[in-house]
């Protein structure tokens, strides 16, 4: 038993004082606890449906994908080996206790089943848990401008092979003759400039289908991404925020007919004839222009002119334009441009300026994270006939979005990442301790990691 020097307190009762303050918090934000959390993926799973003929099933639906999704969740691929031994050693392993699977799959299992299944069953998770960040009032703070939330969207591959492919690649002939295969898909996320995480919403497969020659395109995805959205938020105000490759008309009409705002970017090269007309009206002083000076010196140039065509169709749209440059000592730092439906004065354009900038996020606190810092969601885990290579990219990106909710509200995860300093070396040690110790449940896990393990060993399930 452990004493205090100065006072003889018991650290014991001390801790599990702090522990329950801590559980007591938890639970106040119960259905954002990684049970809750858990929970809710197992009652989607279970509504899965299964073709297999009853009397070869051996590993239900919910023990294969959650097998998958305890791999993704600890970026393990040799999770579910090493929870197998623990079991033939100890009777009981973490993957029961923490995500309910009482039968761990075989890998070639695992595949074979997750090929079968439809991506579109599980798609339903990501709006659960964003009604969860909503009814728990995380999305507040996500608010950019009246009323509204920027939702960035981007297209990514995560796979690509010359030798390897299945009926849904993409395929991609060069003058050579040499095919290429790949699979990509359209992303959304909701972000502000000033939240370092993103919520990811449910992605949209850019995938051609059996017999279709004509090749799927992000502009198509894109639209899809915009209509599967609108269905799942029906009242929520949003601004599409993306590339030039979307500042096109029939983009910002699609956009425009689901009820949603832009601020889109738009390149020269892609807008000749839009870049002409502001050119000329520079000229005519009918361009407006803000000069603001930053404390390093730098000169921030803010240029925009509401109602001008996009284009030189019959049917065109009439779009708002704006222009930034950041100028630090004669030199242009950055530079962009951009179109919007929202009318545009002094007191906004610095807001909208932010808001297209922050497009960036996409890149670097989405795929970039998911491909380098921790996701691995271009890594082959296998392809598969049908589905597989989504299911686990589904899986990978569903992984992250658990630890976006734990960043953002579970107090004990935060106070793991502020001790082990980068979410990389908090992740080593999670893995190494669910590898070797069974827990009861995330909490006792977390608590473990952060106090001395002498002190909470009794409270760990003995082998
Ligand atoms: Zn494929």
């Amino acid at each position: 038993m452990y004493q205090t020097p100065l006072h003889g307190v018991n650290i014991l009762t001390l801790d599990f004082l702090l522990i329950f303050m801590i559980c007591l918090f938890v639970k106040i934000k119960r259905h954002l606890s990684f049970g809750a959390l858990r929970q809710a993926f197992s009652s989607i799973l279970e509504q899965v449906s299964d073709h297999r003929e009853n009397s070869k099933v051996e590993y239900s639906i919910h023990n294969v994908l959650m097998s998958a999704f305890a791999m993704m969740y600890f970026q393990d691929s040799s999770l579910l080996e090493f929870q197998k031994k623990m079991e033939t050693g100890c009777r009981q392993n973490n993957l029961r206790t923490l995500f309910k699977v009482d039968s761990i799959p075989k890998d070639n299992q695992m595949r074979n089943v997750l090929d079968e299944v439809d991506t579109k069953e599980i798609e339903p998770i990501f709006d659960e848990y964003f009604y969860r960040l909503q009814r728990g009032k995380y999305l507040e703070l996500y608010r950019f401008m009246d009323n509204s939330y920027l939702v960035s969207m981007d297209g990514s591959g995560y796979f690509g092979s010359d030798k390897i492919c299945c009926p849904g690649c993409l395929r991609k002939e060069d003058k050579k003759g040499n095919v290429s295969y790949s699979h990509q898909i359209m992303q959304a996320v909701l972000m502000h400039p000033d939240m370092k995480q993103i919520i990811p919403l449910t992605p949209e497969e850019i995938r051609n289908t059996d017999g279709d020659k004509k090749q799927d395109c992000e502009i198509s995805a894109g639209k899809r991404l915009i209509t599967k959205i609108r269905k799942a938020h029906p009242k929520l105000k949003m601004i599409i925020v993306a590339d030039s490759l979307h500042s096109k008309q029939p983009f910002i009409e699609h956009a425009k007919a689901k009820g949603m705002s832009y601020i889109l970017a738009a390149k020269e090269g892609d807008h000749k004839l839009l870049m002409e007309w502001v050119n000329e009206q520079r000229l005519l002083k009918e361009v407006s222009r803000i000069e603001v000076k930053d404390h390093k010196g730098r000169t921030h140039v803010y240029e925009w002119i509401n109602k001008v065509l996009l284009n030189g169709n019959k049917e065109t749209v009439w779009v708002n334009y704006f222009e930034y440059w950041i100028m630090d000592g004669g030199r242009v730092a950055y530079h962009n441009s951009w179109v919007t439906d929202m009318e545009i004065h002094e007191d906004n354009v610095e807001k909208l300026v932010k808001g297209g900038r922050c497009r960036w996020k996409i890149e670097n606190e989405a795929f970039n994270v998911l491909k380098n810092h921790g996701y691995h969601i271009d890594h082959n885990f296998g392809h598969g006939n049908k589905h597989l290579s989504m299911n686990f990219f589904l899986l990978n990106l569903l992984a992250f979005f658990f630890h976006q909710i734990f960043e953002l509200s579970d107090v004990l995860y935060r106070q793991c990442r502020e001790k082990f300093g980068s979410k990389r070396n908090l992740w080593e040690h999670l893995r190494v301790l669910v590898a070797t110790i069974i827990f009861p449940d995330w909490e006792t896990f977390l608590s473990y990691l952060l106090k001395p393990p002498e002190i909470y060993a009794h409270s760990i399930l003995s082998p």
